[in-house]
């Protein structure tokens, strides 16, 4: 089957199952999609494997997730990987903006509708940056194309459709005897997890109920009302200790 150059218009020949082209004639990267070829573009790492496990560390120690887990959890070394997108650029009304959707399968949270700065780009080499896993794309663009409608209606103008590898730091950490899997964006530092420890919310619940059937009580029995107020006081105080010291557990 041959299809042609999105560039330059020749006709190429590619081998079987190749998806990652180079156009022969005037070297610009493509991806084939179905019977189309598109532009295939790389963002390169802005920050390096150090920082972004001290992006995970920080994400780890946030609200979100048990207590301490920044210092409880052990990090593997962290992997740069590329991961495959369709970016696509579209019109808004104050003019534009590239979403990206995802082009390969993936536990991740929050890799749909990502929005990149324009022009962080460059045609991919085929190569891709050093030590980096290329992961190819898997998902047709119109697949994509249909969960951007989702996301912006069915109305939504697409000015242009490329294939974007960005570089993601998969580091993967284990906490209580469970592996968990996240990785970092290479260029902005945000971090994306499958599922991770939570902060479980049954005792916070706990504590609350106890409050309350404390307060009620109260409220029933003493009838004087500078006393109710005074005994609300004194018993607020343990419940808060009680409160401060779940969320520092947990
Ligand atoms: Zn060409």
């Amino acid at each position: 089957m041959n299809v042609r150059c999105t560039q330059c218009g020749a006709t190429i020949e590619p081998r079987a199952d190749e998806r990652l082209l180079t156009c022969p004639f005037c070297s610009t990267a493509l991806v084939l999609d179905g019977s189309m070829t598109l532009f295939h573009e790389l963002i390169e790492p802005t920050i390096g494997a150090a920082e972004a496990t001290a992006h995970l560390r920080r994400f780890l120690g946030g609200g979100s997730t048990v207590a301490d887990l920044d210092r409880k959890a052990r990090l593997d070394e962290p992997r740069l990987e590329l991961f495959p997108f369709w970016a696509f650029t579209i019109a808004t009304g104050d003019g534009e903006r590239v979403v990206l959707e995802p082009a390969a399968p993936s536990s991740l949270h929050g890799l749909q509708g990502l929005e990149v700065p324009a022009g962080a780009t460059r045609p991919a080499t085929g190569a891709g940056p050093p030590g980096g896993t290329l992961i190819e794309p898997e998902v047709p663009a119109e697949t994509a194309r249909e969960w951007l409608s989702t996301r912006f209606g069915e109305s939504v103008a697409v000015r242009k459709t490329v294939l974007y590898h960005l570089p993601l730091y998969r580091t993967p950490y284990h906490f209580a005897g469970r592996a968990y899997m996240a990785a970092v964006d290479a260029t902005s530092g945000k971090v994306f997890t499958a599922d991770f420890p939570a902060k479980a919310e049954s005792p916070f619940v706990l504590v609350a109920a106890v409050a309350l059937v404390v307060f009620g009580i109260e409220g029933l029995v003493i009838g004087n009302l500078f006393l109710k107020a005074l005994v609300y006081l004194v018993t607020a105080a343990p419940l808060l200790g009680l409160a401060w010291l779940t969320s520092r557990k947990v």
